[in-house]
């Protein structure tokens, strides 16, 4: 037995990936590209953008009302002459003089001489003139120049995903271009005589390729450009001849034939063509084989065929490797304590991720249901499912209202 049969717990084969994706991010000029704001959804920005003008660019009214001299409302109730009225985009057209007001709305420049605004709910209008509930203070609904931010300011960070207010952010400081991390190129192929196309009848022994099909769904929502490198046949010279062109991208992914079959070669195809393996075997529930191997120019995954075992390992340790290597602000899996609906069995030597419904009770009180499947081929009862209860080796059996561990692959990273 060589150390690669070795059985890798879940958290080091984790840790091993994390490893080797960030040394990988960090070794090389990190690929960015301009693009326009409008298309630039989804993107991680790779600049700090600063405010291009103080913001709010003027002294600028928060409500609807009438700006004034404070000096002038020092008692409860003053009559003021209505000397002019100035809107959101306008700007007044002479300066505030003593025992005057301006009427102004939500949004406009402070006239000159003015230093607050009486809300138009605490005026009463008569012709000419307004009489204004005072006293008032310096300053009472006026936002100050530059209070939000300062020209030069660095307003949103590198390493931020450009999404709904992040993106109206960086319009408002007029960032029309914005310079942001390239998408990790990924090729994902998958291996076995017995597969065919989706559109494809499958003969007698015959079964539909769905791993490409899910693992592609899958790179795409971790923001990769994803490449179809198609099916491989079980041949070692076939097996090398694709794994060769898959290199050239980020990362290569390859489902099936990493057990220990006849038929299984992608390991030997991998070695022969100077990928280096970290790891062959991981100590989880599905999915113990699970191939890690890189080279120069990127990260090879090996995921075991069985359709769960193949999202399982996507989701669970391909997927943080994909983040990293995208410059995503998270790469981690968050883990929330939930109490669980009905039981579970005990876990035996494996750390086990089991399909489960999180649902959401009455008075806003989360709890997670247990979904049964029987086995690794069983991606239908898996697909149902909504979210991941997480048991480690040796782990009791769980009842209603025990508190379990569940995995949010996807945490909120920004707006
Ligand atoms: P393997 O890891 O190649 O031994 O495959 C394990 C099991 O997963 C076998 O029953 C395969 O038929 C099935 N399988 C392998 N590749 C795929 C695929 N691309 N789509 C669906 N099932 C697959
Ligand atoms: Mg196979």
């Amino acid at each position: 037995m060589t150390s690669l049969d070795a059985l890798v717990p879940y958290e080091e084969a984790l840790a091993r990936i994390v490893a080797a994706a960030e040394e990988l991010r960090d070794s090389r000029t990190p690929a960015t590209r301009q693009v326009g704001l409008w298309d630039a959804s989804g993107y991680v920005l790779a600049e700090d953008v600063v405010a291009d003008r103080d913001q709010p660019p003027f002294a600028r009214s928060a409500m609807d009302g009438y700006a004034v001299r404070s000096v002038d409302v020092m008692g409860p109730e003053v009559r003021l002459r209505v000397v002019g009225e100035v809107a959101a985009g306008q700007t007044a057209s002479a300066p505030l003089g003593p025992g005057e007001a301006i009427a102004i709305m939500t949004g406009a420049p402070v006239p000159e001489g003015a230093d607050a605004v009486q809300m138009v709910e605490k005026t009463r209008r008569d012709g000419e003139h307004v009489i204004v509930a005072g006293p008032l203070k310096s300053g009472h609904n006026i936002a100050p120049q530059g209070e939000d931010a300062r020209a030069g300011a660095v307003v949103v960070e590198r390493g931020r995903v450009i999404e709904s207010l992040t993106a109206g952010v960086l319009g408002s400081v007029g960032a029309g271009h914005v310079t942001v991390y390239q998408r990790p190129r990924a090729t994902v192929m998958t291996t076995g005589d017995e597969l065919v196309g989706l559109e494809e009848v499958p003969g007698p022994g015959q079964i539909r390729d769905s791993n490409r099909r899910t693992l592609m769904a899958l790179l795409e929502r971790e923001w990769c450009r994803v490449v179809d490198g198609g099916i491989v046949a079980d041949d070692l010279a076939e097996t090398r001849r694709a794994i060769r062109e898959g290199l050239e991208g980020d990362v290569l992914v390859l489902s099936g034939g990493v057990s220990a079959g006849v038929y299984d070669l992608v390991r030997q195809a991998l070695e022969d063509e100077g990928v280096e393996i970290l790891f062959h075997k991981v100590r989880i529930k599905p999915g113990k084989p699970l191939l890690f191997g890189r080279h120069p120019g990127g990260l090879v995954f090996g995921l075991p065929g069985n359709p769960v075992s193949t999202f399982v390992t996507g989701l669970m340790l391909m997927a943080p490797a994909l983040r990293i290597l995208g410059h995503r602000p998270e790469h981690r899996t968050w883990y929330v304590r939930v109490p669980l609906e009905g039981t579970l069995p005990a876990t035996a030597g494996r750390t086990s991720f089991h399909p489960a419904h999180i649902v959401l009770g009455d008075h806003d009180r989360m709890a997670v249901r247990y979904c049964p499947w029987h086995g690794s081929a069983d991606q239908y009862s898996f697909a149902r499912a909504n979210a991941l209860i997480r048991r480690e080796p040796g782990e009791p059996a769980a009842t209603d209202g025990d508190l379990v561990r569940v995995a949010i692959p996807h945490p909120l990273a920004s707006w």
